[in-house]
């Protein structure tokens, strides 16, 4: 199965390199890449800090004739934890410098700030009908994380339409908000590459939760925008964080939104009958047979849906005592 692709290195365009490293989660792997810069190497992500990770990213990048203190920059996609969890070890061996986006640099802040980032997201479950059973043992989930995370600082910023040069190249930042709130890809003209991290995935859509800090970003309405933006772009290649390198980006962001109508319509076909809270809409559109952290996720999937008709002016919600219902208009 593509999705489920073997640890290995190699190189997939002219100076790129993409490293598969193994990851302990249904998802088994995570990719990697690797852009020679002058005498070093700049890497997008570095996978979670998980046993193991860091020795062999060493020794795959040992078979390429380099290695991690040689590692001048790290563009971060993203705040998860698969995607940047050991950013600050690497920078300590090597020196390099961390590139983020504000945003997303804000999450991990918020993930060190354990109480507040729990009490925030039980609050968000508990108000959108999830039991008060699975809120605590998806917060238990929560607090597992923080550990693949290797704390660190950001050296910089990225903002959308910086270029930076890695060797001869070019790499643009492109803003690709959605997946997470501050969520970058990076655009390499010559070749027409994107590293795309989860903004755009081969087999699978990225999870869509809303920014706990920031409950005015509206996570399904940008992430259709940014699959719009990044088919605007002359992209030949896509190399995604996760599966295989992938050519029609256009078609692939197509196919994405087909799959959002799709789940629209269910979402709304949930809601005849009677008012719901959030929690009862996701099982119905996605069973009740699921372990507790993937009920979250059907939650939040459930809930930037609602979102988004909300905001069309198709649903809205009320309060009933301390949840929030939803119905039609
Ligand atoms: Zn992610």
């Amino acid at each position: 199965m593509e999705d489920h692709l073997l640890p290995g290195v190699k190189e997939v365009a002219d100076d790129l390199f993409m490293i598969t490293l193994p990851m302990p989660f249904r998802l088994a792997h995570v990719n990697v890449y690797a852009l020679i810069d002058g005498d070093g190497l700049s890497l997008f992500d570095t996978g979670g800090n998980f046993p193991g990770t860091f020795d062999i990213l060493e020794e795959f990048l040992r078979k390429i004739g380099f290695s991690v203190t040689r590692v001048r920059r790290v563009f971060v996609t993203h705040f998860h934890a698969d995607h940047c969890g050991i950013a600050g070890l690497i920078k300590e061996k090597s020196g390099a410098s961390v590139l983020m986006s504000e945003t997303d640099f804000g999450g991990i802040r918020s993930l060190e700030q354990e109480g507040t980032h729990l009490g925030l997201l039980r609050t968000f479950c508990l108000e959108q009908g999830l039991d008060n059973g699975t809120a605590e043992i998806v917060a238990g989930i929560f607090r597992s994380f923080k550990d693949i995370t290797w704390p660190f600082q950001a050296d910089a910023y990225l903002k959308d339409g910086l270029e930076v040069t890695v060797g001869d190249k070019t790499v643009r930042v492109v803003a690709t908000p959605g997946h997470t709130s501050g969520h970058c890809s990076f655009f390499i003209p010559e070749g027409g590459i994107l590293v795309a991290g989860d903004s755009i995935l081969p087999h699978i859509t990225p999870n869509l939760s809303i920014d706990l800090l920031s409950p005015a970003f509206r996570p399904l309405k940008s992430f259709i925008e940014s699959l719009e933006k990044m088919s605007r772009f002359p992209v030949d290649t896509a190399y995604p964080a996760h599966g295989l390198p992938f050519q029609d980006l256009h078609g692939r962001a197509e196919e994405i939104k087909a799959h959002h109508r799709e789940r629209e319509a269910l979402t709304l076909r949930a809601l005849e009958g009677r008012p719901k809270t959030a929690a009862e809409v996701s099982l119905v559109v996605f069973g009740n047979d699921l372990p507790e952290f993937d009920r979250l996720l059907a939650l939040n999937e459930t809930y930037v849906h609602l979102l988004e008709l909300e905001h069309e002016g198709v649903i809205r919600r009320y309060r009933q005592v301390d949840k929030d219902v939803f119905t039609f208009v």
